[in-house]
């Protein structure tokens, strides 16, 4: 007899979200840092959970308080924008912020508006918290027209738009311009509307290229996420966090299942931002060889997008599925995303790229 169970219509015959996780010596494919911590980092990691174990039979600080003042004073440093802990929110990865955001002010009837090619995680927090999903389009070089995305905010009247800069598959970022017109925009929405920048590679982004923490100060209905997963290659851990005003900050209070965030967690994390000035060599260097990629990339007659990010947007390829096993059966990892003919690598160490251009060549 089959089980008659009463999973909601929606989720009938779907398949749980995520890339392969595949036994491969070169892994290309979900844009983590593919540098494992210094071992300095991972003795203050030991001993910060140490402190933290000596302490587990009670439950963490609900408010995560001094992590978020350690985030805010990261950001400080990182982008010259100081603000309070009270306007700073952390949780299991930047994944689990913005689900948070979607409870907080997407649900039944309302919609989250984002532009297509965009991180494939949005519709599904859209579809978990029953809000309406909308994707409008980009322009064919991945750019936002912000005539269009105006447009877009008129028609839809979202409750939450969600913007990547830099964005991912492409890796583009958006001018503060195109920012601009968006809030002002969302201001006129009847109802209110959230603009949630989604900033998980900031810290990749080009010389010049902003990061709407700027703009914190004067739209409150803006809110800026980031990640440890990338940068700090702090994916394992799960940290994400959101720069916004106390009354985003607030809402997002209400909805988080108490203690979320564990005392391990928030231990490691705050060991992870004392060694933020290595940290960001490494990051500096992942910037160079994403550079590198793309030339070359561009040398070998392919189209490549330049990338703010740590990955880089490649193609375009007449069987993108052939070149992707071709790598694949090479031992290089890379992901399948973004519109047809194109895929995504996440940039390695030196002899991860060798590995990934010297196969590349072999199947493209
Ligand atoms: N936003 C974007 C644009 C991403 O690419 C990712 C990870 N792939 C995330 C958010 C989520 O990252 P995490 O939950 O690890 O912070």
């Amino acid at each position: 007899m089959s089980l008659d169970l009463p999973l909601r219509p929606e989720l009938r015959g779907l398949s749980p979200y995520g890339a392969p996780q595949l036994d491969v010596p070169v892994l290309l494919n979900v844009n983590e840092n593919p540098y494992p911590p210094s071992a300095a980092l991972v003795d203050d990691v030991a001993t910060s959970v140490a402190q933290a174990a000596a302490g587990l039979n009670r439950y963490p600080d609900r408010d995560a308080l001094p992590l978020r003042e350690d985030l805010a004073e990261y950001l400080a440093r990182e982008s010259g924008v100081r603000l309070p802990a009270g306007c700073i929110w952390a949780a299991n990865g930047s994944n689990e912020v913005m689900l948070h955001l979607l409870q907080a002010f997407g649900g039944p009837g309302r919609t989250a508006l984002s532009f297509a090619p965009t991180y494939s995680m949005y519709p599904e927090y859209a579809r978990d918290t029953c809000t309406d999903w909308v994707a409008a389009r980009r322009e064919e070089d991945f750019s936002l027209d912000p005539g269009r995305a105006v447009a877009a905010v008129a028609e839809h009247a979202p409750a939450v738009v969600l913007l990547p800069s830099p964005n991912n598959p492409t890796g583009t970022a958006l001018p503060a311009s195109t920012l601009l017109a968006v809030l002002d925009a969302a201001r006129q929405v009847p109802g209110g509307c959230v603009v949630v920048v989604d900033e998980a590679y900031a810290e990749f982004r080009r010389e010049g290229t902003p990061s709407a923490l700027e703009l914190l100060e004067d739209h409150p209905h803006l809110a800026v996420s980031r990640t440890m997963s990338k940068a700090f290659g702090l994916a394992g851990a799960r940290v994400g966090y959101l720069a916004a005003s106390t009354e985003v900050v607030d809402a997002l209070q209400v909805v988080r299942l108490p203690y979320h965030l564990s005392a391990v967690t928030q231990a490691v994390a705050r060991a992870a931002l004392r060694h933020t000035g290595s940290l960001m060599e490494q990051v500096a260097s992942l910037r160079s060889e994403r550079d590198r990629t793309v030339a070359w990339l561009r040398d070998r007659g392919l189209q490549a997008v330049d990338s703010d990010a740590n990955f880089v947007l490649f193609g375009v390829l007449p069987d993108r599925v052939a070149v992707w096993q071709g790598l694949l059966d090479r031992g290089v990892l890379v992901r399948q995303t973004g519109p047809e003919g194109w895929l995504r690598v996440s940039i390695g160490t030196p002899a991860e790229m060798t590995a990934f251009r010297e196969a590349l060549v072999e199947v493209a």
